[in-house]
């Protein structure tokens, strides 16, 4: 695993590489972006390539160095999160840990031990106590010669700003669907239908697929697809039945019940979207339904798909404000039986 292997992030990838074919090393890097996309791989990587002794500007994975900082047994390379030290906010810091990050500041000013480089991880940054921020900047402001601080961040706002204006900003962008499949086909072992469904429902994040795939997000979706497609016909006391079941048949908690159906919600609106702009069928996410899909995409219209899609992002956005599941599944109904013509309806039945 070098360089080269990290997944999409072509434009992060390539400030590192330009660094490391130059020699200009920033003393501290800032990699910003969401979760689940490469920061900490990509960062351990780099402190590979910056030690390795083979030559090529990239980890050769073979040498010495590689090979202990793969074993996370480097003696240069700092991670305080892999050894359970609680320099982050919300747990209060012992005073062993206090002195576990002066330990590490200390040995900064002594020349590596085993490497070229010195380098520190911290990650996720936006946690650090204000106490441990403020021994970190002290020891920025007067960086240690070939020492290399990495911070890893989703958001460079929650950060101590006098901490992000000392680095270098290294963005990296949601992964594309063909990455996340890829990976979780070739990786995995995740077989290639279900990978598809799982890259479409995770927000271009590794991390998120492999935890919808942990949760057994999709293995009910037929049954999910079924009860949504249902919807578009009922009336308002037959929308409330079936998501009073629906919420059972998929477990005891709702509101985990109640992110599988927006999840399967939001590839049901997509293949409806793609069924509609004419999308050979074979495509579709949820192919096993390709006829009841396709049926909904010629009665709803581009129009419908469009609304639809609209009503996927805002449960989504509701389970987000812990809004109520049952309320959040009674909007979702009433929105299909709208898009399905069944509005009217609703009005007299219920
Ligand atoms: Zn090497």
């Amino acid at each position: 695993m070098a360089l080269i292997r990290v997944r999409g992030q072509a434009r992060p990838l390539q400030v590192l590489r330009s660094g490391l074919a130059s020699g200009r090393i920033a003393g501290a890097y800032m990699f910003v972006g969401p979760p689940g996309v490469g920061k900490v791989l990509a960062a351990t990587q780099f402190v590979k390539a910056l030690n390795c002794v083979g030559n090529g500007g990239d980890a050769c994975d073979k040498c010495a160095n590689c090979r202990s900082i793969d074993k996370g047994e480097f003696p240069d390379f700092y991670v305080p999160a892999k050894q359970n030290r609680r320099i982050i906010k919300g747990t209060s810091a012992s005073d062993e840990d206090k002195l576990f990050l002066g330990q590490i500041v200390s040995r900064l000013h002594y020349a590596p031990v085993m490497g070229r480089y010195k380098a520190v991880l911290l990650e996720p940054a936006e946690t650090l106590t204000d106490e441990a921020g403020s021994m970190l900047l002290k020891v920025m402001e007067e960086p240690p010669p070939k020492t290399v601080f990495l911070l890893v961040s989703t958001t460079e706002s929650s950060v101590m700003p006098t901490l992000v204006s000392r680095c270098q900003k290294v963005r990296f962008t949601p992964l594309s669907e063909q990455d996340v499949t890829d990976f979780l086909v070739n990786e995995r072992g995740v077989p290639e239908p279900l990978a598809r469904g799982l890259a479409a429902a995770s927000e271009g994040s590794i991390e998120r697929a492999e935890e919808l795939n942990s949760k057994g997000a999709l293995n009910q979706k037929l049954e999910v697809v079924d009860f949504l497609v249902s919807l578009f016909d009922a009336s308002l006391p037959e929308r409330v039945d079936r998501s009073g079941r629906m919420l059972s048949l998929l477990g005891d908690v709702e509101r985990k019940a109640a992110e599988t159906i927006g999840t399967i919600a939001g590839l049901l609106a997509r293949d409806i979207m793609l069924a509609s702009s004419g999308m050979d069928k074979s495509r579709l996410l949820l192919a096993e339904r390709a006829d009841q899909i396709l049926d909904v995409a010629s009665r709803v219209q581009t129009q419908g798909a469009l609304k639809l899609c609209a009503v996927a992002a805002e449960f989504h956005r509701g389970l987000g404000r812990n809004e109520n599941p049952r309320n959040l599944l009674h909007y979702l109904g009433n929105s299909l039986a709208g898009i399905g013509g069944m509005g009217c309806r609703t009005e007299n039945t219920g």
